[in-house]
């Protein structure tokens, strides 16, 4: 077989080294791709297949783009988890002996974009790694190229626990250990959709020892390096911008398992996926980018710290009494630019003349806003306004170097202000003057010549020249002027004089630009040893625009700053935040809300559609909004600081992420009955649906019990299942509220209203009628539901109390009397039942298949 081309064979051994991202060779004008790269890159980028005649007889497959559209096709594949790597010809092609020199410049991957219109402005772009130990323990690293910033956090109380903690972060990529079990790996890819790579060099290679302050443990290094190495792997320049790492005590905030993050809907709805409809979505009234991804982090990580949380309170209280001060603020914050991106970008030298513009006027900001704060009056404010330092250097440096508006290439030159530079003066001056020259040139050739249409004119191929039309021609001297070019009605000439001045004009413009390219460089150098303070600068800007926020929606939307007891939780008028934002204006039904130590469950009946688990998850949104220190939308409020909320909720939603429904239930109900504390809030909506009445129902009560006696969470639970009232009897810490409904002409009117006691009637019919079942259908319900209510009334000979308890003793040995059968029957239906993979299973194919089952032992 005939061997590749020493082109191919270059491709070949680059290809090599990068298995795992889309080659993009470069060539001439384009990237092309070859083999299985161009297969893959032609289906997912919808470009042409084509083929290329490489050495051997059959061409292979080729697929390539242009150089200067890549981009677009880049961030394509990126969004689509994919990695590509930029291979560049590192050698001028004219100096090449034999093949362009090519390396690999860059490695792009999902979680390490730069480039801005491949990133969310409101979103931070994390990539993590994860590392684990022999004593158990997990650390994970997060950082965002865009920003510099990078913390870890030890995870020590197992895998469950590094899936509940990465799935609440916006990760997009997450280096591992090729050791990392395949199964966990798999875990990584599914749960959290993100892309899995690889780095095993985790010893710290030395560079950026000055971010490693806070690492005094040999594992959180370990951790660390893995990161680094693999962002130095990919990304072959300094970075000048990563921030020093911080060290995140988890349990210093308070805690969200996945399962809570996602039912609350804090940042994205559960079945748009989208920031609309999420408590997000009515909180960001920032008017930065950085004050917007900083409230995504807060709701992501609420305080626990009373003091830490009084403190944001004061300064969003102070915030809310001077709407005026307030407004200055936003106004000034608003043409504050994105400066912790923008610090990432000096330092991987991509930013240009106007990005820093931007800067220059975004840090004339600085002194407004800080004196702006000093106005509000508060001791907090105050101390805010304190740490905003308008970094002179920076200020002065760019007030005296780039002009108001320079153009968006750096190589162009038109950047620099006169009297920044003295060379760049001098050259600007000969250019100007020889151009001046060369007008009094024209002047003169004119009336020595006596032609009036005379002319020097200047073009790329032949520079200055004098113009004179074929009539004229007679009047020029003999063998002053040279003939350059002939057109058709006219002669072009030039004389010795005229290109010595062309030489020293052409030298100084060609000069002055590259001079001005270089101090462009300069400048961006000099700004990158103030990245520090720019970033430092940006915390406290993004901070000041989240509190503005809080107190501006908390105003907007008339809500109360809370206060904190040890064991009380007492709300007044309670509102859901997003669902009274999209209701018409007042109609919203408020409720209150009381927990205390004898008080710690409620259990919540009421008809379909009253409300039920609109004001479970009221409490949920409201608790985390006092922690993250906005106030919350009530008449009055006294909250309880919760260290863990876990739900259970909903069951529409569970369709959608494929899993048995009654499957996800247990799992999340075990997720808070395993990790809950007395101080943890427990919502547990309409929990053992999923399942027969006896079965959800025993499950249902046994589970209110264990929370009752052996957590003591404060615990809101509500059920269809009307026995459970009669638990109120059994455990003296849980207290029987429900929503009213009442009926009216034969219709039932939701009143949203919360009351102490237990619902008295199911409206499941009147709901279906309101749905506009067919008249005929309702009918024969109600005829069912009355012969079904004298059977049972009939039969109801003891007390509700008793016969729940009698219910769940009858559970308990059917369940016995089950497993006798199943022990007794064929070992065939145990290895069938052993294989049933209940999570590729719908509900109704796991009931078909127990039903054939069943019918096997019989
Ligand atoms: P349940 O859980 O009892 O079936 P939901 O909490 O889902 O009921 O509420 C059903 C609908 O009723 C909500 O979508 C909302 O439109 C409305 N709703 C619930 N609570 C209130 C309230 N307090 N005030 C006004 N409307 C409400
Ligand atoms: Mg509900």
């Amino acid at each position: 077989m005939a061997k590749y081309t020493p082109m191919m064979e270059q491709y070949l051994r680059i290809k090599a080294d990068h298995q795992d991202a889309f080659l993009f060779f470069r060539l001439g004008d384009f990237y092309e791709m070859f083999f299985d790269d161009a297969i893959n890159a032609a289906r997912e980028l919808e470009i042409t297949l084509t083929k290329k005649n490489a050495g051997p007889k059959e061409p292979v497959p080729m697929c390539g783009v242009p150089y200067h559209s890549a981009d677009n096709y880049i961030k394509n594949l990126i969004a689509k988890g994919y990695k590509v790597a930029i291979c560049e010809q590192v050698e001028d092609p004219k100096a090449a002996k034999g093949v362009v020199k090519r390396e690999v410049v860059q490695l792009i991957t999902p979680g390490t974009v730069m480039e801005s219109n491949m990133l969310s402005e409101k979103e931070n772009n994390y990539i993590a790694s994860l590392s684990h130990f022999d004593d158990g323990s997990y650390v994970i690293v997060y950082n965002d190229l865009s920003t510099g910033e990078n913390s870890l956090a030890f995870v020590t109380h197992g895998w469950d626990a590094v899936i509940h903690e990465l799935y609440n972060q916006p990760i997009k990529e997450i280096v591992v250990s090729s050791n990392l079990p395949e199964k966990w790996q798999e875990e990584l890819r599914g749960k959290l959709n993100v892309t899995v790579s690889f780095q095993d060099e985790i010893t710290f290679n030395g560079e950026y020892r000055n971010l490693c302050g806070e690492l005094n443990d040999e594992r959180l290094m370990k951790a660390f390096s893995r990161l680094l190495n693999y962002i130095q792997h990919t990304q072959k320049r300094s970075l000048d911008h990563l921030q020093p790492a911080k060290v995140i005590e988890l349990k210093n905030f308070l805690s969200l398992d996945m399962y809570s993050k996602r039912n609350l809907e804090l940042t994205e709805t559960i079945i748009k996926k989208g920031k609309h409809g999420s408590l997000l979505w009515v909180l960001d009234r920032t008017v930065t980018a950085m004050g917007s991804r900083l409230l995504k982090k807060w709701l992501e990580r609420p305080l626990i710290n009373k003091n830490l949380i009084e403190k944001r309170l004061t300064i969003v209280d102070g915030f809310y009494q001077s709407f005026m001060e307030r407004d200055s603020l936003r106004d000034a914050l608003k043409s504050v630019y994105d400066l912790e991106r923008l610090a990432g970008r000096i330092a991987f030298g991509n930013v240009n003349a106007r990005d820093l513009i931007q800067l220059k006027h975004s840090l004339g900001k600085i002194p407004e806003i800080k004196n702006t704060l000093h106005q509000f009056g508060n001791k907090q404010i105050n101390d805010l306004a304190n740490n905003l330092v308008w970094p002179k250097e920076i200020g002065s440096l760019l007030e005296a170097s780039l002009v108001e508006d320079p153009p968006v290439s750096v190589k162009e030159g038109s950047i620099i202000k006169a009297g920044y530079n003295e060379t760049l003066d001098t050259y600007r001056d000969a250019s100007k003057n020889g151009k001046q020259w060369i007008a009094e040139l024209e002047q003169k050739e004119k009336q020595e010549t006596n032609i009036k249409s005379l002319k020097i004119g200047y073009n790329r191929v032949f520079g200055y020249y004098i113009e004179v039309t074929k009539a004229n021609l007679h009047l020029l001297p003999e063998g002053k002027y040279e003939r350059k070019q002939t057109l058709t009605n006219a002669e072009r000439y030039i004389t010795p004089e005229l290109k010595e001045k062309e030489q020293l004009i052409l030298e100084a413009e060609e000069k002055s630009v590259e001079l001005e390219y270089n101090l462009f460089i300069e400048i961006r150098e000099q700004l990158k040893e103030q990245i520090p303070v720019l970033q430092a600068l940006a915390e406290v800007v993004s901070k000041i625009d989240v509190l503005q926020a809080f107190a501006t929606v908390s105003e907007a939307n008339n809500y109360k700053r809370p206060s904190f007891a040890e064991d009380e939780l007492t709300i007044k008028s309670g509102r859901h935040p997003v669902i009274e934002q999209v209701m018409k204006d007042g109609t919203f039904v408020p409720n209150d809300v009381h927990l205390d130590n004898n008080r710690d469950i409620l259990l919540i009946t009421g008809p379909n559609m009253s409300g039920k688990s609109t004001y479970m998850r009221q409490l949920a949104l409201t608790a985390i909004m006092g922690q993250i220190g906005c106030f919350v939308p009530c008449e009055h409020a006294e909250l309880l600081i919760f260290d863990q909320i876990f739900t259970r909720i909903g069951a529409a939603d569970d369709l959608v992420s494929g899993q048995s429904t009654f499957m996800v239930e247990m799992l999340e109900a075990n997720h808070a009955i395993a990790n809950a504390t007395e101080k943890s809030l427990i919502l547990l909506d309409e929990i053992g649906r999923g399942t027969s009445t006896y079965d959800g129902m025993a499950l249902a009560q046994a589970i209110v019990e264990y929370i009752h006696n052996n957590i003591q969470a404060k615990t809101l639970f509500s059920t269809h299942y009307h026995e459970l009232t009669a638990l109120e009897n059994s455990l003296n810490k849980l207290k029987n509220v429900h929503v009213r409904a009442e009926e009216f002409e034969g219709n039932v009117v939701f009143l949203h209203q919360i009351n102490d006691g237990a619902a008295d009637e199911s409206y499941g019919i009147h709901v279906a009628k309101l749905a506009n079942l067919p008249e005929q259908l309702i009918e024969r319900a109600n005829t069912i539901l009355n012969e079904l209510e004298n059977k049972d009334s009939k039969n109801n000979t003891v007390s509700d109390y008793d016969e729940t308890a009698q219910l769940s003793f009858f559970v308990e040995e059917e369940k016995a009397e089950d497993k006798k059968k199943v022990k007794n029957s064929d070992s065939k239906v145990i290895k069938e039942l052993e294989n049933l993979d209940l999570f590729d299973m719908t509900p109704l194919q796991a009931m078909n298949e127990l039903y054939r089952l069943q019918k096997l032992t019989k």
